[in-house]
């Protein structure tokens, strides 16, 4: 296999670590101070998984742009990991919290605003009834309980390598066929067999055996992995994930978190899905905490068999005392209704479009044994010829040394990708200029690397 050679990487990593430091004094100065109150000096934990030797600290942030503290002005690609997918503060949302703020937060009590959102979500994902909360991890973990409880099956179903949030049942991997907590996963509860089986991304023979057991209450599935970098679905796999799940009496719960990007009803409706559940959360509100499930009519009687007779209380393991509150519900109103538009997912598209083009263009140029992939408003590069097929293959072409010296060259040179892997997404207001100043920063990374490469 080609890679890069380490050697390489390391003295380009020490060279743009200098720069870093000599040009974000204010950022050192702040992270110093953090370090006193917060653990590791971040807000929460994945802050300290940034390139540079401590994160930027942020002033502003507006569309596809943000300044930092030492006053240096970044494209964001981003994009608060989708949750700001919108861009940031876009103006419409910016002014519908400021009108319900001033009106009132969390009541506990619905506001007209659900019911547009509740709608609006039914004509996008094409399932009837919606529910709400904060996070997209909440949203997973709702569907999960409702699929046991209407199922009265004990175990859901992930592909290898998922990422759906800090849901207990799918921090999981498998290791030599067996189901273990992911390396690295803090403070694992139970033996995750008990709650999870694990097949691999477009493995129909896999799933079709572990469905066999009747014990399988949901598969919770992305429509493609985005979360160990892109991995799309073969032709025919959703075919037979939803053709087994339904032999099976098994809930199909798709997790759009991600896969918005696809278009304005997820990979689900750009792709004629039709799943049980759909779960997503982020970019929802453009940032403002905001999550939502919705499920279909067969699903949604049962469950409500089920609530009329068991006395439905705040601490059956549903809730949220936020979820839904007024606040939420008009930032997801103002974000559906005029940010995340059909007009704006064509435009996002055909960006990422340009993005995955400049990033070919220089990988060609430079000869490195590299890949690109889209989907919709998404586009991630791979450090492998070809695009990975399962989560497994994906995860064996990580290469973190060459990742991250690749993130701080961008940072160093005004662009911010999503750290944990080479992604890019695209927003309403990223514009053509945004994405060549990328492709000219990756062009000159590749150049820096392309003598580099060696047989391993
Ligand atoms: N689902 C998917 C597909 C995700 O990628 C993520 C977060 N990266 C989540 C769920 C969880 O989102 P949150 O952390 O906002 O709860």
């Amino acid at each position: 296999m080609e890679t890069i050679d380490p050697s390489r990487v390391a003295e380009l990593v020490r060279r743009e670590e200098h720069r870093f430091v000599e040009e974000h004094p204010r950022s050192g100065e702040l992270f110093e101070r953090a370090k006193r109150s917060m653990l590791g000096g971040v807000p929460m934990p994945w802050m300290m998984e940034w390139a540079g030797p401590y994160p930027l600290f942020v002033a502003d942030a507006e569309g596809a742009r943000f300044t930092d503290v030492d006053g240096h002005e970044y494209v964001d690609f981003c994009l608060g990991d989708t949750g700001a997918m919108t861009g940031h503060a876009p103006q419409a949302v910016a002014q519908a919290i400021a009108e319900r703020a001033a009106r009132g937060i969390t009541l506990m009590l619905p506001t007209e605003d659900a019911i547009w959102v509740g709608e609006e979500m039914a004509r996008r994902f094409g399932l009837p009834y919606w529910q709400f909360c904060l996070t997209a991890t909440d949203a997973n973990r709702f569907a999960i309980r409702l699929a046991r409880e209407i199922t009265g099956r004990s175990k859901i179903l992930v592909f290898n390598w998922c990422y759906h949030g800090t849901v207990d049942e799918t921090v999981v991997t498998l290791v030599d066929g067996r189901v273990q907590p992911r390396k690295d996963s803090v403070g694992p509860p139970v033996d995750p067999g008990i709650t999870t089986r694990v097949v691999e991304w477009n493995d129909a023979g896999g799933l079709e055996l572990e469905l066999s057991h009747g014990d399988v209450a949901c598969v919770l599935a992305e429509p493609a992995l985005t979360n160990i970098g892109i991995v799309l679905p073969e032709p025919g796999f959703h075919d037979e994930l939803r053709r087994l799940t339904r032999e099976t009496g098994t809930y199909l719960v798709i997790d759009e978190t991600h896969t918005i990007c696809a278009g304005p009803g997820g990979y689900t409706k750009a792709y004629g899905l039709q799943p049980d559940f759909v779960t997503i959360g982020k970019p929802l509100a453009s940032g403002v905490p905001a999550a939502c499930y919705g499920m279909s009519k067969e699903a949604a009687d049962r469950v409500m068999s089920r609530f009329d007779r068991m006395h439905v209380t705040d601490v059956g393991g549903i809730g949220g005392t936020l979820s839904g509150n007024a606040l939420s519900l008009a930032a997801m109103r103002a974000t559906l209704e005029y940010v995340l538009t059909e007009e704006a997912f064509h435009r996002m598209s055909s960006l990422a479009e340009r993005w995955t083009a400049g990033v070919k263009t220089a990988i060609d140029r430079s000869g490195l044994p590299w890949e690109v992939q889209r989907l919709g408003a998404r586009a991630e590069y791979w450090f492998t010829p070809e695009p990975p097929r399962t989560g497994a293959e994906a995860a064996a072409a990580d290469d973190h040394p060459l990742a991250r010296l690749m993130h701080l060259y961008a940072l160093n040179r005004g662009i911010l990708l999503t750290p944990f892997h080479n992604m890019a997404l695209m927003s309403p207001a990223t514009t053509e200029d945004d994405v060549d100043a990328h492709s000219s920063v990756f062009a000159q990374a590749a150049a820096e690397l392309e003598d580099a490469a060696i047989r391993r």
